[in-house]
């Protein structure tokens, strides 16, 4: 059996997505810039696409921002904070430590430039508090951002709380929503949100677009220098047949919400109930303020990456959730950000599921893991040591 069971990675194209850009690819090939009708067909589709996406989050056309993926939005929205506060003498941003790198690494470099950056403890639930908030806020204070839902635990954060604060001391709220757009109800306007970041191939759209929302009134600087497009915020010609795939995917998951929801929960419940029981294992983050399809747990005595090599000896694609790439050893800076010791993050499992995903392979993910988990303990020293009462359980 196949189980692709990392979603949060990334997804399939939907037929629906699929079917909306074909025609952009062939017929409808024009450069929405061309000024002759056959180019001012491609336009259509593109402004189209705008007008649909602003409408599933409540934005207006004019608000949105088409760019080549999740990276890109964020390293705009925050270097657009950055750049207005610095006129007005404002060089400190807010964000927590456990998100994504898109965003962590813009503001490395932005702190290599004079910013100071604050990164908020997001707590053992994996929940950044708005009291932390508050006290952080400074005078001098450029921007706040927050993700919307963590790619790793799937912990939701206080986003229309963070936002009405935000807004009553007038500084910019940015929100990372790549992992919450399109399985979450996003409202741009009751939540607060001044700007926010959106990947299409996190929800059935093909890789490479993605869309900035930036409420009106806030001056984006340019990330992408060139000619005019998108209102002269972002030079490149449009991806228009990814634009359109996008905004029918985010359109049909927006409008299957609910049903993929009911769908998704008790896969997800059964793979927490199930993975549960074995022994010497935790899950990881609330559950309470939780996206529908993410499970992230820890098995004591073992390595993350030697459960997915295994894993995917029997047909199932997961993620240690670490950032834990060719041969880097450090462990998820997420689960170090919600109190984790080093040797129990090393031994973490990411399972993301979404509504393409039966119960018949969540049964299949439930008999191998315990299966693999086992097979690695039994070769572990520490699980040995840990057995022989020589070094403490810490879960
Ligand atoms: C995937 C992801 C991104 C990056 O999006 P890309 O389109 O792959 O650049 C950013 N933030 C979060 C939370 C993500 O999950």
């Amino acid at each position: 059996m196949f189980v692709y069971a990392d979603n949060a990675a990334t997804t399939s194209v939907s037929k629906t997505a699929l079917e909306a850009m074909l025609p952009y690819l062939t017929e409808e090939f024009g450069n929405p810039s061309s000024l002759y009708a056959f180019g001012q067909r491609a336009k259509e589709g593109l402004e189209q696409a705008r007008e649909d996406i602003a409408r599933c989050i409540n934005a207006d056309a004019r608000e949105i921002y088409f760019t080549s993926g999740g990276s890109e939005a964020d390293n705009q929205a925050i270097i657009s904070a950055a750049r207005l506060g610095a006129r007005k003498g404002k060089k400190h941003i807010i964000s927590t430590a456990f998100e994504h790198h898109a965003v962590l690494h813009t503001l490395k470099k932005l702190e290599k430039e004079g910013f100071e950056i604050t990164l908020l403890d997001v707590h053992a639930d994996g929940v950044v508090r708005l009291e932390d908030v508050e006290k952080a806020i400074r005078e001098d204070t450029a921007l706040v951002t927050v993700m919307f839902a963590n790619n790793e635990i799937g912990t939701v954060q206080p986003i229309t709380e963070i936002g009405a604060l935000c807004r009553e001391k007038k500084i910019p709220f940015h929100t990372d929503a790549v992992q919450a757009a399109g399985h979450m109800p996003i409202d741009v306007k009751a939540m607060n949100i001044d700007m926010l970041s959106m990947s299409g191939h996190k929800f059935h759209a093909p890789k490479g677009v993605g869309v900035l929302y930036c409420r009106r009134g806030i001056p984006l600087t340019n990330v992408i220098e060139g000619g005019a497009q998108e209102r002269g915020r972002r030079g490149g010609t449009e991806n228009v047949a990814g634009i359109v795939a996008m905004a029918a995917a985010l359109k049909e998951s927006c409008e299957h919400m609910e049903e993929n929801t009911a769908k998704i929960i008790p896969m997800r419940d059964k793979l927490f109930a199930e993975l549960s029981k074995i022994p010497h294992s935790k899950i990881n983050g609330s559950l309470e303020h939780h996206v529908p399809g993410t499970v992230n747990m820890c098995f004591e005595g073992i390595e993350g990456e030697s459960l997915l090599l295994m894993l995917d000896d029997r047909g199932v694609c997961a993620s240690s959730g670490s950032a834990c790439t060719s041969g880097s050893l450090d462990p998820s800076h997420v689960l170090l950000a919600i109190g984790l010791p080093h040797e129990v993050a090393h031994g973490s499992l990411r399972l993301s599921i979404g509504e393409y995903n039966t119960m018949e392979q969540i049964d299949h993910i439930i008999e191998v893991v315990p299966q693999v988990v086992d097979y690695l303990r039994n070769m572990s020293p520490v699980w040995d040591e840990l057995q022989k009462g020589e070094r403490p359980h810490l879960i």
